[in-house]
């Protein structure tokens, strides 16, 4: 891949693409990922909460201080209790509202197994909590591990920019602020960039953000400084089960694929790649620079299942209108011509 004529591209003699396979299944969710980019680039932390009734991932989402975030996706398994109120309300005509209702892709399942969430909003672990499992008497709060006891499993997913082959940022960027370094990575020049923030609407998985002191664009740099004294980023350097992979992109593709395979051959049938080896026609955002391999449906873990930036959707009408606009002129111009070359005749 090499950087598209539109890019302020910055190119080096033997630079090859550089990414990341986050491979979700061998994440333990510690978090030690974040903190290690929170570390080296010298961002605050910028809050720390249990949202009650939500999910227990504290640090909630990617940002202008947060470049790494490793997303936390509760799934569900009801009590019987639960299931057998949440039958007999859909049966009484109710739904909706009932604490954690097991539903299987928005639906009521009506079968009795395991439920799940779609998302983290979806959560309503208050509820659990005061259904009674196992909460400490006089607590008065979440009881964590009545509530855990609940779950089926935590599925984890360390988020990042994806350093997009189409990246919408860049192209939306009217400064020049956004480039793409040698690695093929989308950097974004802190000293250019002015804080617009027409980046933040241009990146379709809603990465950029805009500090909220300065106002200037922030999200990770994949650690470029670090590439150019040859060193692993700092968050795959940090993760201890190596779900993080970092390397020459061909090579994590090649690696991402035998371990899709072997998830097969174990019996994960459900095992796929989010955002590399895909057709063209399906590529997200022309292929992403920091891809995944992933065992639900993209968007439990927050991610679109198409990503194109605004820009990049809206250019074949733009050149449609641009071609209009042009052969409208030049028939003004052509009839102009023969108007005149007519008067001119009969004078
Ligand atoms: S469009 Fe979004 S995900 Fe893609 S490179 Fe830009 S910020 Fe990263
Ligand atoms: S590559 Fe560097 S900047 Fe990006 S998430 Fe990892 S540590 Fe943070
Ligand atoms: S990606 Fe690695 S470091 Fe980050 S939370 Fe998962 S296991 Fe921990």
């Amino acid at each position: 891949m090499s950087a598209a004529p539109t890019e302020i591209a910055i190119h080096r003699e033997g630079a090859e693409r550089m990414g990341f396979f986050t491979d979700t299944t061998v994440c333990i969710g510690c978090k030690a990922c974040e903190v290690a980019c929170k570390q080296w680039n010298d961002l605050p932390a910028d809050g720390s909460v249990f949202r009650k009734g939500m999910s227990y991932d504290h640090t909630g989402s990617l940002g202008a201080a947060t470049w790494r975030h490793v997303r936390f996706v509760e799934r569900l398994a009801p009590s019987a209790a639960e299931r057998e109120d949440a039958a007999s309300r859909l049966a009484a005509g109710g739904g909706g509202g009932v604490p954690s209702l097991p539903v299987d892709g928005g639906r009521w399942t009506g079968d009795g197994g395991r439920g799940t969430v779609d998302s983290p909003g979806d959560l309503d672990l208050v509820a659990l909590a005061e259904s009674g499992a196992g909460e400490e008497e006089g607590s008065g709060g979440v009881d964590v591990a009545g509530a855990v006891a609940q779950m089926d499993r935590w599925l984890f997913m360390s988020d990042v920019c994806k350093h997009c082959t189409n990246a919408g940022c860049l192209d939306a960027c009217p400064t020049g602020a956004i480039i793409r370094t040698e690695f093929q990575t989308v950097f974004i020049q802190p000293d250019v960039c002015n804080g617009c923030g027409y980046c933040i609407p241009s990146c379709p998985f809603g990465v950029v953000d805009r500090d909220k002191i300065d106002g200037r664009a922030g999200k990770c740099t994949l650690c470029y400084d670090r590439l150019q004294d040859g060193l692993e980023p700092a968050c795959a350097k940090a993760c201890p089960t190596d779900s993080i992979l970092f390397g020459p992109y061909d090579e994590l593709v090649d690696i991402a694929r035998r371990r899709v395979a072997e998830l097969h051959a174990r019996g994960i049938d459900g095992a796929y790649l989010y955002g590399a080896g895909d057709e063209p026609q399906d590529q997200l955002a022309g292929g992403l620079g920091a891809f995944f391999l992933l065992t639900e449906a993209p968007e439990r873990f927050g991610l679109p299942a198409q990503a194109e930036s605004p820009i990049q959707e809206n250019a074949p009408v733009a050149t449609a209108a641009g071609l209009g606009a042009a052969l409208a002129a030049a028939g003004a111009v052509v009839a102009t011509f023969v108007l005149s070359h007519r008067g001119g005749r009969r004078r």
